[in-house]
Order: structure tokens, then C-alpha cells, then sequence
């Protein structure tokens, strides 16, 4: 079983795929957590993605592509795939198509996480870390206090890519480049929209009805 995982950044696409991964044993490929590993590396690639990441801005195909062709082409994750965040172009899921054709396998899944993209972007933009004990907490939704944390607050930090401007201009980049491609799949009867705002468990226990129907 190969799925295919859509939404916003920020909707929980993330938290939902680990979920499935971990249920029907897929291996999860996240081009956001390829393309980090890739930053943390301060060599010209790795500077070359943040630069583009940090101004919201997507990473070439190429890149991305050569990362995938070495996943699917693998025999150890025959026909169990999860993608997340991927294909982000028309282009790049005919080329999923035809590499899929390729290696005799298919897509069997495509949902799509339907979300509000205000309480998104509060979801984001209020999440804080504590660096000390690792603790996350969100000041909208989940305030850090003296009963539910005991570190100092300046251990509290934001995530660095994460500013209003940024995630605005993500979401408008995804919505462009993404109608095109739920389109393709919805022609081809793949395509299931899911409510992204329910809670985790119920969004998972909804996935997997689906799967199972
Ligand atoms: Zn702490």
C-alpha cells in the first residue's frame, strides 16, 4: 500500500503520517524532514535550502526529486510508501506516476487534510519549546505556567522559520500548487478529503476506516 498525505503545513500531516507509518509498517518519506536534515549541514546545498525555506520559498524539484527516485527505486520500501509533502507539483505527480509504473506499484490512497488556516497559523506561531527540558506549549491554546512547567522562561523558544509572513506565503504557494494536483487525483478516483480540525485520535481512526472500507 502506497498513500499519499495533503494539507497545509501546520495541520498535523506530520503527526498523522507517523501514525500510519507506524500502524501498516510504510516508510514515511517527508521531503520537510529530508530538506532539514539538508540544513543543518552548512555546506552550499544545505545553505542553498535554507536561504529558499526560511523565505518560504519551495526547494527545486531536481533536489527533491533525486531524493525520491532513490526511495521508490529501493526494494526494501516496496509498495510502502507514505509521502508527506510530496509531490508538490503537477509535474511532480505525473513523474510519481510514472515511477511508481516503473517499479510496478501504485498509489492506493490520496487524502487530503482539510483545514482553517487561522487557527493554523495561532497553532504555529504559539508553539514554544522549552530548550532545558523539551516540553512544548502553545500561548494561545496551551499556556507554559508555574503548575505545568518548572523551567525559567527563558528557555522558552519559537521555532526560527516561523513569522506570519512566512507561513501566509507558504500557505498561498501550497493552495496554488496543490488545487492542480488534488484535481489530477480526484480524476482518477484516489482522492478522500478528511476533516483535519477533529482531534488526533479521531482523524487517525477516520484515516483508517477509509483504508480498511
Ligand atoms: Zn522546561
Amino acid at each position: 500500500m502506497n498513500i499519499v498525505l495533503f494539507g497545509l503545513p501546520g495541520a498535523g500531516k506530520g503527526t498523522q503520517s507517523d501514525f500510519l507509518s507506524k500502524e501498516y509498517n510504510l516508510y514515511k518519506l517527508s521531503t520537510g524532514d529530508l530538506l532539514r536534515e539538508q540544513t543543518k549541514s552548512k555546506n552550499e546545498l544545505g545553505l542553498k535550502i535554507k536561504s529558499r525555506i526560511d523565505k518560504g520559498l519551495l526547494v527545486s524539484d531536481d533536489i527533491i526529486d533525486t531524493l525520491v527516485i532513490k526511495i521508490i527505486s529501493n526494494k526494501l520500501y516496496f509498495d510502502r510508501l507514505i509521502f508527506d509533502g510530496y509531490p508538490r507539483t503537477l509535474t511532480q505527480a505525473k513523474k510519481l506516476d510514472n515511477l511508481f509504473r516503473k517499479f510496478n506499484q501504485k498509489i492506493n490512497f490520496v487524502f487530503s487534510l482539510k483545514t482553517d488556516e487561522n487557527i493554523i497559523i495561532k497553532r504555529i506561531l504559539g508553539r514554544l519549546t522549552c530548550t532545558k527540558c523539551g516540553m512544548i506549549f502553545n500561548k494561545f491554546f496551551n499556556k507554559p505556567n508555574a503548575e505545568n512547567h518548572k523551567c525559567e522562561s527563558i528557555y522558552l523558544k519559537k521555532r526560527e522559520d516561523d513569522n506570519e509572513t512566512v507561513l501566509r506565503e507558504r500557505f498561498k504557494t501550497y493552495n496554488e500548487l496543490t488545487a492542480p494536483i488534488l484535481d489530477y487525483y480526484k480524476t482518477q478516483n484516489l482522492f478522500v478529503e478528511i476533516d483535519g480540525m477533529l482531534e488526533i485520535e479521531q482523524i487517525h481512526d477516520n484515516l483508517r476506516k477509509i483504508i480498511h472500507s
